[in-house]
């Protein structure tokens, strides 16, 4: 289980997080849904020590501290993070990209069965295996990258936008994908612009601010919430 409480994250003097709270249990897919600058990418790239957070801030998974680790003592914790971008290797292969996802020890173990569980997961993958990830479409890219995270062997996965710029039968394969991930037992926090789609397939989420949670509730809740609706749905 991630437990964060009072993250904050400073540029200077400006504040992008202030005190934000959240939990995301084994098994569980949470959607954090913000606008532009609301701070989202800010919590994933602290979550996953590519940021430093602030003093006073406290991120725990499965009860370890992972505040101060290096992002690779992170991964090894399993927190694993696709970040905005994929951040994949373009000029490398699917197959090789894949596999450097399982440089950690915790992930070498059972490596071969969970790369079968990653190509089953995205079929589309096993024609690909020998490509070069640059020559893929974006929703293809975004697989790899999801893929190659879960080679690591997470028990936490973060995802940042996965949906932008997909087309919306990309959109809704990649969505199913995750929810099948979170069906096998991990736990997905999901940051999202797309709060349609993305409340279709989660179990909670939280609105986030101005770099702060402004709210939260279970999909549903937050689906019929009129506040919601007028800022995140499009619904007047
Ligand atoms: P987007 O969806 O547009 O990426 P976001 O919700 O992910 O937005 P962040 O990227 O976390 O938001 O940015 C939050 C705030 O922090 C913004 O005001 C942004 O300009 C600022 N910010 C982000 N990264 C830096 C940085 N490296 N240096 C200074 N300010 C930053």
């Amino acid at each position: 289980m991630l437990e964060v409480r009072r993250l904050s994250v400073n540029y200077g003097r400006h504040q992008a997080l202030r005190d934000v709270d959240l939990q995301v249990r084994p098994g569980e897919l949470v959607v954090m849904l913000g606008a532009n600058g609301a701070g989202k990418s800010s919590l994933l790239r602290a979550l996953g020590g590519m940021q430093r957070p602030a003093d006073g801030s406290s991120v725990q998974l499965d009860g370890h501290d992972l505040i101060a680790l290096q992002p690779h003592r992170i991964v090894e914790q399993g927190l694993a993070l696709v970040p905005e971008g994929r951040g994949i290797f373009p000029t490398l292969t699917v197959r090789e990209n894949l596999a450097l996802g399982a440089f950690t020890a915790r992930a070498r173990k059972g490596e071969s069965a969970r790369y079968e569980e990653v190509i089953t997961l995205f079929p589309k993958l096993r024609q690909r295996l020998g490509q070069a990830a640059a020559t893929m479409s974006g929703g293809e890219q975004q697989m790899v990258a999801i893929g190659r995270a879960l080679m690591s062997a997470p028990r936490l996965l973060l995802l940042d936008e996965p949906s932008l710029g997909l087309s919306p039968l990309m959109c809704s394969e990649l969505f199913r994908a995750i929810a099948l991930i979170r069906d096998q037992g991990v736990g997905v926090l999901l940051v999202e612009q797309n709060a349609y789609r993305s409340l279709e397939i989660a179990d909670r989420g939280y609105l986030l601010e101005n770099g702060r949670i402004v709210g939260s509730g279970s999909a549903a809740q937050l689906r019929n919430d009129s506040a919601v609706q007028r800022a995140y749905l499009g619904q007047h």
